[in-house]
């Protein structure tokens, strides 16, 4: 099995389990890596209430060296942030890059404006929405992470469909632009498979979106975005047989922010 490098710690207030218990279940998996990527905190704070405050990180460095210590030997430990994407993060955000030696950093639109879209709470602004400008803004905004080049990875791209709302007719006007600037800013996507237990039902990004990144040559990882020991390298045989149809033929590695790659095999039927 691929790496998953887009887990979650208890430190953001909404994910459970032990550095163990983690690090057991990645192993259990036959993970090839395991990455620990909790959310990053956002200055000024308070900011919101799922992610680690500043005043965490040294609980958070020291729960990744539990994870090491534990693993010993027997699967590789990486760690970075899962860090947000907000109008002009860009000078904290290497702040964020400088806490520690991490192995990458992941990149992810939650919010457009003081709107965070991607939580059930902020339900009824979709009401009010036109989702034609909303798909619109949140590539935007999407391709400008790209373009920042202080990401390593991208996360759930296409996370704006979360609660089924999408807009009529071909999606390709608004994944060309942001496909674009991805493939220029030489970013390495994931293929997300929690959105397959939210309502849209479907992986994180659609298999369109992954057919031209495909096309553009970008590389991929396969994410469980495990937020509890149970989550990890969920539905990753799903995934990675999605992925070989469409024809990658390889997923990334990350070690101290340097790429290296693995073949994508076929995975085994899990029954
Ligand atoms: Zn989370
Ligand atoms: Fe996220
Ligand atoms: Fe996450
Ligand atoms: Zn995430």
């Amino acid at each position: 099995m691929p790496a998953d490098y887009h887990t979650h710690t208890p430190l953001c207030h909404h994910a459970q389990g032990t550095p163990q218990a983690f690090v057991d279940a990645a192993i259990a998996a036959n993970l090839s890596e395991y990455g620990i990527s909790d959310h990053a905190p956002v200055c000024p704070e308070p900011f919101d209430d799922w992610r680690m405050k500043l005043a965490d990180v040294p609980t958070y460095l020291e729960w990744i060296a539990q994870a090491r210590s534990h693993a010993a030997g027997r699967i590789p430990i990486r760690a970075g942030y899962e860090c947000d994407w907000l109008p002009h993060c860009e000078p904290w955000i290497e702040k964020l890059a400088a806490h520690a030696e991490w192995d990458y950093l992941i990149g992810s639109v939650h919010y457009l404006e003081d709107w965070n879209f991607d939580d059930p709470k902020w339900l009824g602004r979709w009401a009010q929405a036109d989702v034609e400008d909303v798909w619109k803004r949140y590539w935007h905004s999407y391709a400008e992470m790209a373009m920042s080049g202080l990401f390593d990875l991208l996360g759930h791209p296409d996370l704006i469909k979360k609660f089924t709302h999408l807009p009529p007719g071909d999606l390709d006007r608004f994944y060309e632009p942001a496909i674009d600037a991805i493939a220029a800013a030489g970013c390495a996507i994931e293929i997300n498979t929690a959105g397959l237990h939210k309502p849209c039902a479907e992986m994180y990004p659609a298999p369109r979106f992954l057919e031209l990144a495909c096309s553009a040559g970008i590389p991929i990882v396969i994410s469980s975005d495990a937020h509890d020991p149970s989550h990890v390298a969920r539905d990753f045989a799903q995934a990675a047989d999605l992925a070989r149809q469409i024809g990658f033929r390889e997923t990334v590695l990350f070690h101290q922010r340097q790429r290296s790659y693995e073949p994508l095999l076929t995975t085994p039927c899990e029954c």
